[in-house]
């Protein structure tokens, strides 16, 4: 299973669930310059290893398991996993 950042983020892109992760598995970074480019932040599914530390640390409620995405953001799940899937997204330095 993985967490997911649902379009709930989008107009915040509030970093407390970046700092809050253990896994690196959320991006793009805050410190790297990629960062305003996005809408909003992403979890990597290969990389979250389950252990909800950044569901509480949202402030606007965006982070669900992904079992229990709300049916207004059904597609979040594969927004998540298609945005590292993009050739032009480089995980490695965001
Ligand atoms: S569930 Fe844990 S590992 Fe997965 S993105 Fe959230 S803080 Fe990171």
């Amino acid at each position: 299973m993985t967490y997911v950042i649902t379009q709930a983020c989008i107009g915040s892109k509030d970093t407390a669930c970046w700092d809050a992760c253990p896994a690196d598995a959320i991006h793009p970074s805050p410190n790297k310059s990629e960062f305003a480019d996005h809408e909003q932040m992403y979890i990597d599914p290969t990389e979250c290893i389950d252990c909800g530390a950044c569901e509480p640390a949202c402030p606007v409620e965006a982070i669900y398991p992904e079992d229990e995405v709300p049916d207004e953001w059904a597609d979040a799940t594969a927004v998540n996993a298609d945005f590292f899937a993009s050739p032009a997204c480089n995980t490695a330095s965001n």
